[in-house]
């Protein structure tokens, strides 16, 4: 069947429906969600088909289909399990020349209804004509993934602002230009993440043609690794941006799911080695953003935690530019959930620390009193140098030699690894585990559970291959 795609005003107009069950309630929703005048037959009405006729939202025309209520409506839909009912009001329908649905049934239809995604006012339809809806289910979710839930404010936005813009530049050209612009300005991603005022400003200083527009910086969390670990809004940001300066530690599906046009430019430390000194990605991020570029810094794990996201947004915020920061799965939390070790137990542990092992050669950079204290967890990132330190001056404290710890590696990848053991033996197990790792110190560590498997056999969960595929 090939069918040709239209979106009906179906407001005030008559539409009858056939059934009385829970698809014909389903139906008579729909219908009524557009504005239409509900016509209905049946025997029997579900409750709440019932409370609809009581309250006038819904006309009860009879039991029994017939064919001279055709005359009064525009479309019709057959929602009864009797395939008998079925095809009379097909035929009748069709003689009478009033489009017909009949659900499940596309032999008799000479209309189908789309998959529908909502962003009203706008709204994107798709249709297998019949042939796999189950593909288009699939299809409708990895979209709805894709675009912003507030992604019809920019649609409404538009259509407030279309006249004036209508009369202040006469051409077509000039006009399409400067939605142009506009749609693919900051005015976007302030219209999506709700800012309507703001955007509504952004549009009108385009309109009088002064304040050049500025670009802006995204901090984005990439999380651990594992791409289904990204938040919504961490994948729109990096299928809109211009410019994406990323870590080292950003996995290879990750970088996939970047906009293919967008350039590329690695900035990470890897090993220690800073690549790119901390100034001159301040200095990169500030330069491209005053170019009007839509700037991603894509981040391991969650930017604020030791990231220097916070140097990193200063130092873009002083030069009044707009930074936006989507907070990431921080590895602790990933490493914890996938090796199946609460950082936090009624049994064992009130509190957790994060930590970074890299400034331990600080004297006074760590409270290790307050880390030696029992009953807490510790995270430790970035400690593998110092691994026999942190051991030393937490046991020198009093924490025991035989508290339990946990050293993750690659958290939430397909390889990741976990050395468990005492805190005696952290040197000899951060020495054994691959970078990036991080330790989990205190007696939750020995709380490991089934999830470890259960999570290593979802990474590749139908969802990020579907992602992965479709962009
Ligand atoms: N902002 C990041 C941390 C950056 S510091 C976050 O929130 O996760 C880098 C350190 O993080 C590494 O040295 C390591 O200790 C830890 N790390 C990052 N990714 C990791 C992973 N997948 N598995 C284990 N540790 C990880």
């Amino acid at each position: 069947m090939q069918t040709f795609p239209l979106f009906a005003d179906l407001a005030e107009r008559p539409v009858l429906v056939i059934g009385g069950g829970t698809v014909a309630e389903r139906k008579a929703h729909a219908l009524l969600e557009a504005g239409a005048r509900v016509h209905l037959a049946a025997p029997e009405l579900t409750p709440q088909l019932k409370l609809w006729t009581e309250q006038g939202k819904v006309l009860l025309r009879g039991q029994q289909f017939d064919s001279r209520w055709l005359d009064e409506v525009f479309l019709v839909v057959a929602a009864t399990d009797d395939a008998a009912v079925n095809q009379t009001v097909s035929d009748a329908a069709e003689a009478a020349r009033k489009l017909v649905n009949v659900v499940d049934n596309p032999q008799l239809c000479s209309y189908i209804v789309p998959s529908v995604i909502d962003r009203s006012p706008v709204q994107i339809a798709i249709s297998s004509n019949g042939t796999a809806p189950v593909l288009i289910r699939q299809l409708r979710q990895q979209l709805e993934t894709l675009i912003p839930q507030q992604f019809g404010n920019m649609a409404r936005i538009a259509g407030r602002w279309r006249g004036k813009v209508k009369q202040q530049l006469d051409s077509l050209t000039e006009r399409r230009r400067f939605w142009e612009t506009l749609f693919s300005s900051r005015f976007a991603s302030a219209a999506q993440s709700g800012d309507t005022a703001g955007a509504e400003a952004l549009l009108q200083a385009q309109l009088a043609g002064g304040v050049p527009q500025h670009g802006e910086v995204t901090l984005v969390g990439a999380g651990p690794g594992d791409p289904g670990l990204l938040t919504l809004n961490a994948l729109q940001a990096i299928q809109q941006a211009d410019i994406v300066f990323h870590d080292a530690l950003i996995s290879d599906e990750i970088m996939t799911l970047i906009r293919r046009d967008a350039e590329r430019v690695p900035v990470g430390k890897r090993g220690g080695h800073h690549s790119v000194p901390q100034e001159q990605i301040n200095e990169l991020l500030i330069s491209h953003a005053k170019k009007g570029q839509r700037v991603v810094r894509l981040k391991g794990g969650d930017p604020f935690i030791f990231g220097r996201g916070g140097e990193e947004m200063q130092a873009i915020t002083a030069h009044g530019i707009p930074c936006r920061v989507i907070p990431g799965i921080t590895a602790a939390l990933g490493a914890s959930a996938y090796a199946g070790i609460p950082l936090t137990h009624r049994d064992h542990s009130q509190s957790v620390l994060f930590v970074t092992g890299h400034t331990c050669r600080d004297e006074n950079a760590i409270d290790w009193d307050t880390l030696a204290r029992p009953r807490q967890t510790i995270v430790v990132y970035m400690g593998t140098v110092n691994a026999a330190r942190i051991t030393r001056e937490l046991t020198q404290r009093g924490r025991d030699a035989a508290t339990p710890v946990a050293v993750v590696s690659h958290a939430t990848r397909p390889t990741q690894k976990v050395h468990a053991g005492t805190l005696a033996d952290l040197d000899a197990l951060a020495n054994q585990a691959a970078a990036p790792a991080l330790f989990i110190i205190g007696e939750v560590a020995t709380v490991q559970h089934e999830s470890l498997l259960s999570n290593v056999e979802n990474m590749d969960s139908g969802m990020n291959t579907a992602i992965a595929n479709t962009i």
